[in-house]
C-alpha cells in the first residue's frame, strides 16, 4: 500500500489534495470526507441514514499524519475519523 508524497489542506477553498506516488493528485472536499468518515459513530449514523446530518459547509481545521492514515479535526469539532491511506484512496 502507498502512502501520499504530499498532503495539502486549506481551509479557505475547503478542499484537501492529496499526492500520491506516481503524480495521481486527489482533490476531495471538506464536506465529502465529513461525510464518509470512517469512526465507528459515523459509519453506525449512515448505517441509520443519517448522511444528511453532515452540514457542508463544514471545514477541516487540522490534519494529522498517524502514519497507516490520516486524523481529521472539522470545524464541527469531530476529530475521532483516521482515514487509512487505502481509504483514502478509494475517495472520490
Ligand atoms: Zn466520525
Amino acid at each position: 500500500m502507498s502512502t501520499p508524497v504530499a498532503v495539502r489542506n486549506s481551509s479557505h477553498s475547503g478542499l484537501l489534495k492529496v499526492e500520491w506516488p506516481g503524480g495521481r493528485v486527489q482533490v476531495l472536499t471538506h464536506g465529502q470526507l465529513r461525510a464518509r468518515c470512517p469512526c465507528s459513530h459515523c459509519r453506525a449514523a449512515r448505517l441509520r441514514g443519517r448522511i444528511d446530518v453532515v452540514n457542508p459547509e463544514v471545514r477541516i481545521t487540522q490534519v494529522v499524519d498517524q502514519g497507516y492514515g490520516l486524523q481529521v479535526v472539522f470545524s464541527d469539532g469531530h476529530d475521532r475519523g483516521i482515514y487509512p491511506w487505502a481509504y483514502v484512496a478509494g475517495l472520490g
